[in-house]
């Protein structure tokens, strides 16, 4: 699902320069594909979406005006996902742009796994809910 699933309200947030600065780093992306052409992983398992796409679920994650994160973990925190990374750290080398998506991997790993233990709902997975003004 690469699309924001707006909430209610949502036209109503004040999107803080945070959130925005977040965006902009993973909007550097030019969608070249080079960090998927260069992952190890990606070509072993036809099932991993690949380092972009899970950079571009953490952009969606991290949106306080989405309302599908739930969803989003159902493939992000999988083994398609954010799991199916296997640490190589290809994708740094190969990004012209050095956008790192491999950082954003980390990220949903540490918010995937408070959710299965219990510890945060998968709507907090976002930092920067309750935080944007109205
Ligand atoms: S290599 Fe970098 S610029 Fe190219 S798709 Fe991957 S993250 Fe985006």
């Amino acid at each position: 699902m690469p699309w924001l699933e707006e909430a209610a309200d949502s036209d109503k947030l004040r999107i803080t320069n945070e959130v925005s600065d977040l965006h902009e780093a993973i909007c550097t992306c030019i969608l070249c594909a080079a960090c998927f052409a260069a992952c190890p992983e990606a070509s072993r398992d036809r099932t991993y979406i690949g380092p972009h796409a899970v950079m571009e679920g953490y952009r969606f994650l991290q949106d306080p005006r989405d309302s599908a994160s739930e969803r989003r973990l159902e493939v992000l925190a999988g083994s398609e996902g954010a799991w199916g990374c296997n640490g190589a750290f290809a994708c740094i080398n190969a990004c012209p742009w050095k956008v790192s998506p491999i950082n954003y991997v980390a990220k949903i790993r540490t918010g995937a796994t408070k959710v299965r233990l219990g510890m945060m709902k998968a709507e907090d997975c976002c930092e920067y809910k309750g935080k944007c003004g109205g």
